[in-house]
């Protein structure tokens, strides 16, 4: 870090703490060619990654389009609004845990239907019509065709159980 008072690159650490409960680092730093003294604060950056469209715009992250768009591929399904927001926080931590300040749009659509296909199966076809866009129309055939059978699967393992 570069020293605030002569402007030098060669700045050392002395000492670094926890602050705000372990929600920041402190850290006191001595410049080497003028020898003053200054402290830095380390935060976790809170910010969403920005979105990178297919025609390579950026676009910020905008949760409430997200929300709609979920709440749309869900409408009249047996899906209540609280595992609604659990699935919209988790897709936020994931979206943070990259790490990225910038993802492709096509990231997010993907987190999305990640969380879809475990809430709902005809919400994960619904979005996932629109969010990959499927080339034609058997594209979407296969997939529904590949549901059914996950169902008849799942169908098939619980009656083995019984
Ligand atoms: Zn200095």
């Amino acid at each position: 870090m570069r020293c605030p008072f002569c402007g030098a690159h060669d700045t050392k650490v002395v000492d670094s703490r926890l602050v705000s409960e372990g929600a920041q680092v402190r850290r006191r730093r001595t410049c080497n060619v003028c020898n003053e003294r200054f402290t830095s604060f380390e935060v976790a950056e809170l910010q969403m990654p920005r979105l990178i469209k297919s025609d390579g715009s950026r676009v910020p992250f905008d949760e409430e389009k997200m929300r709609n768009g979920i709440l749309k591929s869900i409408e009249k399904r047996p899906v209540s609004m609280e595992e609604i927001e659990t699935s919209i926080s988790r897709i936020k931590e994931k979206m943070q845990a990259t790490g990225e300040r910038e993802l492709p749009s096509m990231w997010l659509g993907e987190a999305v239907m990640d969380e879809l296909q475990s809430l709902d199966q005809v919400a994960y076809v619904r979005f996932a019509s629109v969010y990959r866009s499927f080339k034609d129309i058997s594209e979407f055939r296969d997939e529904i065709e590949r549901l059914e059978k996950s169902e008849k699967n799942k169908l098939l393992a619980s009656k083995e159980t019984r």
